[in-house]
């Protein structure tokens, strides 16, 4: 039997040290991991990282499998591998998992946890502030009173908008592997969520004008999902983009449009206001990113109102494209396919 052929035939890398510490076989993944002409040679010149060759020696020695963690700065980014070390007859078998993944989802999971504890624990630690001074010093100050009362109900509220935007992001992307399939109006979804933001834009002394939005474009989609997705970009639109007096939505429909390859609604949502700087755009969709945190904290904004339009284009099997130019204006599109 030819103990190669059969490392060979294993997709993670392997090497086989024999009992005289030497390495005896590899396989193509071990070459491409820790590089070419290892047979012959003392594992302790090819690994070099004192918990791997811990590991190994262990198992030689006592005869018993095994276990620790190799990093590998591998074709630019730090890998982290799982190795094993197990006892065979011809010595010790060692493996190589790829956990990288995984450690990344755990980072992901922590750094999450920490900016949404993070968020919330601004606006608490002011209404606990608010709640103690109209307790002690404010007790009998009625103007003050009103006054923190406003402030607190504006920081409630502002948990209150983080909460449901986490809601819907973890809704939405629980579904986000099944496809939606009620037939949806685009431009009737557009048409009410304009009408709904014009007090919004009365505000901010922004006109909102549409073209395209009397056609009827239907597609596959959830209706309040695809309400949700104008919403978010034109609310941005007036909020951060207000300055530019104007934000225009623009309805088209493909019938075979070159991203998707086929027939597709296209919307496009214009502001004419300062802009974002390139460096910022491919970053927008991330939660919690903003180009300016005090000024979208300013807005009530949470950051999340893109990573939500983000995944809800994606369940839609659609695309989102984000161009912009320092002082130019913004330009969001949002292609969705109409079969
Ligand atoms: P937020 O709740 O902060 O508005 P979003 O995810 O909706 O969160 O947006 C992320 C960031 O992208 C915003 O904080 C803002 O800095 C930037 N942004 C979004 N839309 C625009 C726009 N139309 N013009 C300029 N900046 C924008």
């Amino acid at each position: 039997m030819d103990v190669s052929e059969f490392i060979e035939a294993v997709p993670l890398p392997v090497i086989l040290v024999r009992d005289d510490e030497r390495i005896a076989a590899t396989n193509r993944a071990a070459k491409v991991l820790l590089g070419p002409g290892m047979e012959g040679r003392h594992y302790v010149t090819i690994l070099r990282q004192p918990l791997v060759l811990d590991c190994i020696e262990a198992a030689l020695r006592l005869r018993e499998a095994s276990e620790t963690q190799y990093t590998n700065a591998f074709s630019g980014r730090d890998a982290i591998y799982h190795v094993r070390a197990v006892p065979v007859a011809e010595g010790v078998l060692v493996t190589f998992e790829d956990r990288t993944a995984m450690h990344e989802a755990g980072q992901m999971r922590r750094d999450f946890v920490a900016n949404v504890s993070h968020e919330l624990r601004t606006p608490l630690t002011a209404l606990m502030g608010f709640i103690e001074t109209l307790r002690g010093p404010a007790r009998e100050d009625a103007e003050a009173r009103d006054r923190f009362l406003g402030i607190m109900e504006r920081e409630a509220g502002r948990m209150n908008r983080l909460v449901s935007d986490l809601l819907s992001l973890s809704q939405v992307e629980s579904e986000e592997r099944m496809r939606p399939t009620d037939r949806v109006d685009v431009s009737a979804q557009v048409r009410s969520v304009i009408s709904s933001l014009k007090p919004l834009a009365e505000q901010f002394g922004v006109s909102l004008t549409t073209e395209g939005a009397e056609m009827e474009t239907i597609i596959p989609g959830d209706a309040d999902q695809i309400a949700q997705v104008f919403t978010n970009l034109i609310e941005n639109a007036i909020k951060y983009g207000g300055t530019g007096g104007e934000v225009t939505v623009c309805i088209t429909r493909h019938e075979s449009e070159p991203t998707l390859r086929g027939p597709a609604v296209r919307v496009d949502v214009a502001d004419h206001g300062e802009g974002i700087s390139a460096r910022h755009i491919p970053r927008l969709t991330e939660r919690f990113y903003r180009v300016d945190g005090h000024r979208s904290r300013e807005m009530g904004g949470t950051g999340l109102g893109l990573a939500i339009v983000k995944h809800i284009v994606n369940r839609h099997r659609g695309r989102m494209r984000i161009e912009s130019h320092k002082g130019q204006g913004s330009l969001f599109s949002v292609i969705l396919p109409a079969s």
